[in-house]
């Protein structure tokens, strides 16, 4: 058994289980057997800190990595990672020269884009790697099918020209976090229609993929060559509905724990952090969470926010500030030191990413993601067991 090792000093810290993102990586691969598995890192691994996140995913089995912006993706290559590093959201402007010499496959949704990365290759003097990116019902980013065979036609003359090879055909969809919404089936059969057509005329992908973590886990039809997976590598259920992580065989990476820095009984009548949201009812004992919104504690779960000391949970009293919040102790003897656990797996009973998202009316995705850069990260079992 691996023993859990004490909390290290410090005033806030996120721990991150790289262990536990490997089984994630492990169990979805698992789910999706046919197709190879891209790990999601973009965002900074979605709080979690991307390079020893793409690490221990390619590790696990993971063959792509995939970001949203080029300068991640250059990132996680000067870092060292190696393989298939993908990167889907460009602006112009964007450095596609510096991604075609990094040996990124870089998406393409429209025509600017596809002028730009072809200037790019005649002067980098090698081809580009893209995958064109079909709108197949998401409305966000991706070309519109009516738009679709002209993209496919000067990719085509791209490739032949030697300026391009097109490795990949993909769309994204927009309520895979919803099983039965009527967008899915739609999606999945305008996405086949396209790819067909860009087969037709001659393109020839390597892969083709869809899904993101809740398609993984709950719709096979969707997991064509690749699958994508972001929050559900990091053990968070992409959404209530589909179940705990626990349910869904994940482990939650994240614990996100601070150190009590300050015990003290008040007076009953005593108001409690900026605009005196709690005003204490009786003689009592606050203690002091020196964490805040400028560590990425959402403001929003002011009075709300759970915290687990010594065993017990609290909410936050009062407003959480830049810097720090309240709790209020009642009659319990804590120490200043003492572990206060703001969320984790939810094992030793503390809350989790998804109650902190419930406190803050958000979604356990941004729980995580938000958490900034003040905050340092602990990444424990760096090198597989
Ligand atoms: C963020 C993202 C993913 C991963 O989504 P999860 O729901 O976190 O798995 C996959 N594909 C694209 C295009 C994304 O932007």
């Amino acid at each position: 058994m691996t023993q859990t090792p004490p909390p290290p000093p410090g005033r806030v810290r996120a721990e991150i289980d790289l262990d536990a993102l490997r089984a994630n990586v492990r169990s979805l691969r698992a789910r999706a057997p046919r197709a190879a598995l891209m790990a999601v890192v973009k965002s900074d691994a979605y709080g979690h800190g991307a390079v020893p996140c793409a690490r221990a995913a390619i590790e696990a089995g993971a063959t792509w990595v995939g970001t949203a912006t080029p300068q991640e993706a250059l990132a996680l290559r000067a870092a060292g990672i190696p393989g298939r590093i993908m990167c889907w959201l460009w602006a112009p402007g964007d450095p596609w020269r510096e991604g075609i010499e990094a040996d990124l496959d870089m998406s393409v949704s429209g025509m600017w884009a596809l002028a730009e990365v072809t200037a790019a290759a005649r002067e980098a003097g090698r081809p580009a790697r893209i995958q064109l990116k079909a709108d197949t019902g998401l409305g966000r980013n991706g070309c519109q099918s009516a738009d679709w065979p002209e993209l496919v036609a000067a990719a085509l003359a791209a490739q032949a020209e030697g300026t391009v090879t097109v490795t990949g055909l993909w769309s994204h969809l927009a309520c895979a976090d919803e099983p039965g919404h009527p967008s899915i089936d739609r999606q999945l059969t305008v996405f086949r229609e396209m790819v067909a057509y860009a087969e037709g005329e001659g393109v020839d992908p390597e892969v083709r993929h869809l899904a993101n973590s809740p398609a993984t886990l709950t719709l096979p039809e969707s997991h064509f060559d690749l699958v994508r997976t972001g929050i559900a590598m990091y053990g968070v259920s992409p959404a209530p509905e589909l179940g705990t992580a626990q349910e869904l065989g994940l482990r939650p990476v994240m614990t996100l724990a601070a150190s009590i820095a300050l015990v003290k009984r008040v007076p009953a009548g005593h108001g409690v952090s900026y605009g005196h949201h709690y005003i204490t009812s009786e003689e009592t004992t606050l203690g002091l969470v020196p964490a805040g919104y400028g560590d990425g504690i959402p403001r929003h779960a002011s009075g709300r926010a759970p915290v687990m000391i010594g065993g017990e949970w609290h909410r936050a009293a009062g407003r959480i500030a830049m810097d720090q919040f309240v709790v209020d102790l009642g009659g319990r003897k804590i120490q200043e030191g003492a572990e206060a656990i703001l969320f984790g797996p939810g094992t030793r009973g503390e809350p989790t990413a998804q109650d902190w998202a419930e406190a803050a009316d958000t979604i356990a995705y941004e729980i995580v993601t938000r958490i900034g850069a003040r905050v340092p990260r602990i990444h424990l079992h760096p090198t597989q067991a």
